[in-house]
This record gives structure tokens, sequence and C-alpha cells, in this order.
């Protein structure tokens, strides 16, 4: 365990997501509801504790911020390089994606007939406070990417399920997929 209190700003955030969730809402209310939940939680920046907030030279990283006991959800701390991305990828749960600093790129992709993956429209550029969200019901399937080439940037993600355990697949342009399962990275202890 991380050996840090949790912030009281997703501390809040964790009992209003509990408390949709307890309503058995369809996956469109949780998007709509969770959206707005995960809105507030973005509208401030400074919560973010530095050892979760730390990008680092080589990759990406991806903190777990907190897991549902009953792993019905996670929150995740995306923070990125200058420049770095994801490879395309799906999540087979629901996802939110808010930016809290910085800003990234987000291109969806669909499936030509051809089995071919092709971006669904343009990028979206998001900066901070905007959510975006991914559905397996209408496709979860995109690449992300830090539009700044020379400051990180960090984006808060929830997921319908334990992320960093969940069996997903990273998409080559020919539609060709191979398995992955993510995991955590680990915060530097300070
Ligand atoms: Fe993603």
């Amino acid at each position: 365990m991380v050996p840090h209190p949790q912030p009281p700003a997703l501390t809040r955030f964790v009992a209003d997501m509990e408390a949709l969730l307890a309503t058995s809402p369809t996956e469109p209310e949780i998007l709509h509801h969770g959206g707005q939940l995960l809105a507030q939680l973005i509208a401030t920046a400074d919560w973010l504790p530095d050892h979760l907030a730390t990008p680092r030279a080589d990759r990406y990283q991806q903190y777990l911020l907190h897991l549902d006991p009953a792993e019905r959800f996670s929150v995740v701390s995306f923070v990125w390089g200058p420049g770095q991305s994801t490879p395309v990828h799906n999540h087979t749960v629901w996802g939110l994606v808010g930016v809290l600093r910085g800003a990234e790129e987000v291109q969806p992709f669909t499936r030509h007939p051809t089995g071919a993956l092709i971006p669904a429209g343009p990028p979206a550029q998001m900066t901070p406070g905007m959510v975006d969200s991914v559905s397996p019901a209408r496709g979860d399937i995109h690449a992300v990417r830090n539009a700044l080439a020379d400051a990180p940037s960090i984006s808060i993600h929830v997921y319908g399920g334990n992320i960093g355990a969940i069996r997903r697949s990273v998409f080559q342009p020919d539609g060709s997929q191979k398995e992955f399962i993510s995991g955590y990275s680990k915060p530097d202890p300070k």
C-alpha cells in the first residue's frame, strides 16, 4: 500500500462513485454522471501528490490512486513525459479520462469492414478540465498522447474494473491485435 493519506478530493470522488454505483446505473448513466463527478475532481489540479504525478523518461506512467474493494472501478493517474504516447489499445470496460494538467490528444479508432483500424474522425484536443469516455458498447479503441513537446501532462482515468489486471489488446494498423495486461507503475517512495 502507498504510505500516504488519500487526498480529501479523491476520497470524496470515490464516495460519490460508490453512491452512483449503488443505484445500479446503466453504462450510459455511469459515463454521464461519473463524467460529471470526474469533472469536479479535476476542476482543481493541486490535490494529486507529487509521487503520483512524477513522469519518467522512458515511458508514460500509470499510477493506481484507488481500487474499489469489489473491483467495480479503479482510479488511475496517467503521467506523460514530453512527447510520450500509448499504442493503439482497447479497454474492454467503460472508462472516463479527464485532463488535470497539460494537454492531451486522443485519437479514437473504428474497424473498417476489411478489419483494418481507421481513425474515427479527427483527434480530440483535450485541455485541463475536459472529460472524454470510452465504452465497449460504442467503441473503446484509441491512442492517447501528450500534446505538449516540452512539458509533462497528467490525466485522471476511471475504469469499470481493475484496469491494471484486465486482459486487453494493443492493435497494429492492419487490425491485428496482441494481448496485454498493463499493471500499474510503482511510485517512487519519498
Ligand atoms: Fe486508453
